[in-house]
């Protein structure tokens, strides 16, 4: 099996009616980035820096980061990489940048909003991958976004990072935001009119669409992001972004081939997950049509647990040749 998918690994995922799906990994070392490229990864959807640089005690310089992401970029040439800036907060602990102490850490000081008081560490982050994008295909997106006004907030951010360069913000460098808190998911219209991308992180918008903690031991069952009502807002956000804006998921349900069908039935064009998942979900995309992924996820918004819609995939699933 393993070497069957092997065989095919370089090629892309078509569906059966032509569609290409972009099917990416997830990265947090150059390392990685070698083996996302074997593995057949077509880019990455997502660079979790605050993991890259996770065991720093002092900040990375500028050009210690652009020394990293050229790295990356370099191992998947021509592929495309998708730099998150920097997220800190809930369970993920930067040690130079400490957080507040607060009792509720996951609604607290997260992702973007963990620079508004300070956004020296960010505009310096941004400012390398403006410089990374003038050689490389480079994304940048900003974790956590809840707001119209974080959005326009970090555009000045990076409008800011990009006056330091002589040339200015790389044309090339497209600029997007996760989807991971429903309010962006239900506004995703308003949040997106100057961006070229969304991702969505299935794994925060899981856990705030339930209110249910991601990791917890004691809610099996509840953090699904096969629950229907998560799927409801990946299709809120496929339906309402603005032109041209493109919809990609980077949480742990795109690596799983059940959940990657129906959120390709649901309208998203790109997919980022572990290295190890991307043979079987490219595999599993070239099995079905669109057609028959689009009605697949129109029962599924409608079936009334996590578990009826795995069961309904799964039956989907029973007719693959
Ligand atoms: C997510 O929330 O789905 C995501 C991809 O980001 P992280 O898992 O790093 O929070
Ligand atoms: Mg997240």
């Amino acid at each position: 099996e393993r070497e069957r998918l092997g065989r095919r690994a370089q090629e892309p995922a078509l569906t059966t009616d032509g569609h290409r799906i972009a099917v990416k990994a997830n990265l947090a070392s150059v390392a990685e980035a070698a083996q996302a490229a074997a593995a057949g990864a077509e880019g990455s959807g997502l660079v979790r820096t605050e993991v890259l640089f996770g065991d720093r005690t002092q900040a990375p310089s500028v050009a210690d980061q652009v020394a990293a992401f050229e790295a990356i970029a370099e191992a998947l040439p021509g592929r495309g990489i998708t730099i998150r800036t920097w997220d800190v907060g809930g369970d993920k602990p930067l040690p130079f940048h400490p957080q507040p102490e607060e009792a509720n850490p996951f609604l607290g000081v997260r992702g973007i909003r963990s620079f508004r008081e300070d956004p020296t560490l960010l505009v310096d982050q941004l400012e390398a991958v403006c410089r990374v994008a003038r050689h490389h295909p480079v994304r940048v997106m900003f974790p956590m976004v809840t707001t119209v006004e974080e959005v326009d907030w970090a555009l000045a951010r990076l409008d800011e990072a990009s006056h330091r360069l002589a040339d200015g913000r790389p044309d090339a460098l497209q600029v997007g935001i996760m989807v991971e808190v429903p309010a962006a998911a239900l506004r995703a219209e308003a949040l997106t009119t100057v961006l070229d991308f969304v991702s969505i992180g299935s794994n925060d918008l899981t856990q705030y669409t339930l209110a249910a903690e991601r990791g917890s031991p004691f809610l099996d069952g509840i953090a699904d992001a096969a629950d229907p009502a998560v799927l409801r807002l990946v299709r809120e956000t496929c339906e309402e972004v603005a032109d041209g804006v493109q919809v990609c998921v980077c949480g742990d349900a795109a690596g799983d081939p059940d959940l990657a069908l129906l959120l390709v039935g649901l309208g998203v064009r790109e997919l980022s997950a572990t290295t190890a998942s991307v043979p079987a979900v490219k595999d599993v995309l070239r099995r079905h049509g669109l057609t028959d992924l689009e009605d697949l996820a129109d029962r599924a918004v409608h079936a009334d647990s996590a578990a009826d819609v795995r069961d309904l995939v799964r039956r989907f699933r029973a007719g693959e040749s």
